[in-house]
């Protein structure tokens, strides 16, 4: 398993995370959003430098590099010291794809073992403070996703 490029290009230049103390999870709560149309939208709807997450997962399970290891837009208090990473679909309505899951088990797994991060410093974004919506959806199980990291955290991937 690898992390593809997207070529994607960004309005301002790229600063480097400060430091990665967690890993977040979002959805895109739309429908077959890959990572081109989310980087558009970002960018011309919001207004960004371009998509906001670090690292997106397509529902075929091809990880993108998206803002890579620089400073996101994905998770405000935390765009400095944390990796997001959005996987595509609206887990409100539906489950995610296991094939996606199985792209975010290997990803999630990479950076905790790079950054030295245990299973509890991954968090969904509704689980920060002041956050109201669902992400990454009602149907996505964060003590789940968890559980199945800490079977072998920091151990080799
Ligand atoms: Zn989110």
């Amino acid at each position: 398993m690898h992390i593809q490029k997207a070529h994607l290009s960004f309005r301002d230049p790229l600063q480097p995370l400060q430091a990665v103390t967690h890993i977040i999870i979002h959805h895109t709560a739309e429908d077959g959003w890959d990572v081109y149309k989310t980087h558009e939208f970002h960018q011309n709807n919001r207004g960004w430098s371009g998509i906001g997450y670090n690292y997106f997962i397509e529902e075929d399970g091809t990880i993108y590099e998206g803002r890579g290891l620089h400073i996101g837009a994905h998770a405000k208090g935390y765009n400095t010291s944390s990796i997001g990473i959005c996987i595509s679909g609206n887990f409100d309505v539906y489950d995610p794809i296991p094939v996606q899951m199985i792209s975010l088990h290997w990803l999630c797994k990479q950076f905790m073992y790079q950054f030295s991060l245990d299973s509890e410093q991954v968090l969904g974004h509704r689980e920060l403070d002041g956050v109201t919506k669902t992400c990454p959806g009602t149907r996505f199980s964060m003590g789940k996703l968890r559980h199945i990291l800490s079977n072998n955290e920091k151990g080799a991937v």
